[in-house]
C-alpha cells in the first residue's frame, strides 16, 4: 500500500500487479516519487497507481542482505540536510559516506551541525572546519533547532517546489528541525528507540511533509547502515582534493600504498592531507570495489537462472515437437 499526496489530501493507493512485476527493484515507486494514479472505483477500495514518471535524482543504497541489490531511499530530492549533533554525533567518517552517496545521487547537500547550543562557543571553529574539510562543495550551516538559531540560512533551500530530504542518525535533532520549519509539532521527537521489541519501532517509519512555503520534506530515519551503491563518481566527488593529488602518482593506477612516486603519500608526510582523510578514502574505495564484485556475482547468477530457463524451455519445445 501506498500513501500518496495529492492536491486534494491522501489517497491510499496499490501498485497493480503487471507493474509491480515488471519493475527492477530499483524501479518501485520510492518516497518522492511523482505518480499518475487512477481514483478509486468505490469508497474504502485504494486507488490505482498507473505510472511513475521520470527521476530527476535517486538516492540509492545496497539491499542488506547476500545479493547486492539496488534500494532507491529517496526520490526527486534537490538538496540532502545531512544532520549531525555537536553533542558527540559529529563524526567526518560517517559525514564523507553520506555525502559520497547524495553528489551520486544527484542532490545537492547541505552540512547542518546541530545542538550549537551544547558546544563551548570556542569549539565551534574547530567543527566547522573540519567539516568544510570534509565536504568540499558543500555549504555548512552550524545551527540550534530546538531554539530555531541559524535555522534560516536553511531558506534558500526550501523554495516551493523543492524537495529536501534529511538524513542523520537518530538523536541527531532531524525531527526537531522539521518540527521547527513547520513551525508545529507534527513528530514525535526524541522516542526514537532502535530495539528488537517491533512495537517500539519507530525508526521505519517514513514520513513526507509539506512546509507551509510549499517545499517538501522526505525524512528517512531508516538510514543509519549505510551501504554505498554504485557510489564511484560520488566519491570521487567528495574527495576531489584526493582525486587531484593523485594525479600526480607516478603510476596511473596508483593505490597510494607504498607505491614509489606517490604523490598522495608525499603530501600526507609534508602535512598537505590529512591522513585520517586518506584512509577513509582507501576505506570507502575498498568497500566499492567489494560491492561491485558482489553486484557482478549476482548478475552472472541472474544470467545463469535466465539460461537455465531457456535451455529447458528448449527441450520443452523439442519434446513437444518430436511427439507431433
Ligand atoms: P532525530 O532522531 O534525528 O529525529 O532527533 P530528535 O529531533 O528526536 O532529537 C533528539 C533529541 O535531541 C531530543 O531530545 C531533542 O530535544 C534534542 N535536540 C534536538 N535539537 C537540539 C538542539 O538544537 N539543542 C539541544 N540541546 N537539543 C536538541
Ligand atoms: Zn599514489
Amino acid at each position: 500500500m501506498y500513501r500518496l499526496k495529492a492536491e486534494d489530501g491522501e489517497v491510499e493507493a496499490v501498485l497493480p500487479g503487471s507493474l509491480r512485476h515488471e519493475a527492477a527493484p530499483d524501479e518501485l515507486p520510492a518516497i518522492g516519487d511523482w505518480v499518475a494514479y487512477r481514483p478509486a472505483d468505490a469508497p474504502g477500495t485504494p486507488a490505482r497507481i498507473e505510472h511513475v514518471l521520470p527521476r530527476r535524482t535517486k538516492l540509492s543504497r545496497a539491499s542488506a542482505g547476500r545479493r547486492a541489490q539496488e534500494q532507491v531511499v529517496a526520490a526527486n530530492v534537490d538538496t540532502v540536510f545531512v544532520v549531525m549533533g555537536l553533542d558527540g554525533d559529529f563524526n567526518v567518517r560517517r559525514l564523507e559516506r553520506f555525502l559520497s552517496m547524495i553528489w551520486e545521487s544527484g542532490a545537492q547537500p547541505v552540512v547542518v551541525l546541530n545542538k550549537m547550543d551544547l558546544l563551548d562557543p570556542g569549539r565551534l571553529p574547530r567543527f566547522l572546519a573540519e567539516a568544510d574539510e570534509a565536504a568540499p562543495g558543500a555549504h555548512v550551516v552550524g545551527l540550534t533547532a530546538k531554539k530555531g538559531q541559524g535555522v534560516e540560512e536553511l531558506e534558500p533551500y526550501l523554495e516551493a517546489g523543492k524537495t529536501v530530504a534529511l538524513v542523520g542518525s537518530s538523536g541527531a535533532g532531524k525531527s526537531t528541525l522539521i518540527n521547527r520549519l513547520l513551525g508545529e509539532e507534527r513528530l514525535a521527537t526524541g522516542e526514537v528507540r532502535e530495539g528488537d521489541d517491533r512495537g517500539m519501532h519507530t525508526t521505519t517509519h517514513r514520513e513526507l511533509v509539506r512546509l507551509p512555503g510549499g517545499a517538501l520534506l522526505i525524512d528517512n530515519p531508516g538510514i543509519r547502515e549505510l551501504q554505498l551503491w554504485n557510489a564511484r563518481e560520488g566519491v570521487a566527488e567528495s574527495f576531489e582534493d584526493v582525486e587531484e593529488i593523485a594525479a600526480q602518482c607516478r603510476f596511473r593506477d596508483c593505490r597510494h600504498e607504498n607505491e614509489p612516486g606517490c604523490a598522495v603519500r608525499r603530501a600526507v608526510d609534508e602535512g598537505d592531507l590529512p591522513e585520517s582523510r586518506l584512509d577513509n578514502y582507501l576505506g570507502l574505495r575498498k568497500e566499492l570495489a567489494h560491492q561491485e564484485l558482489r553486484q557482478s556475482e549476482t548478475a552472472q547468477q541472474t544470467q545463469k537462472r535466465k539460461w537455465k530457463a531457456i535451455h529447458s524451455e528448449m527441450k520443452r519445445f523439442k519434446k513437444e515437437r518430436d511427439r507431433d
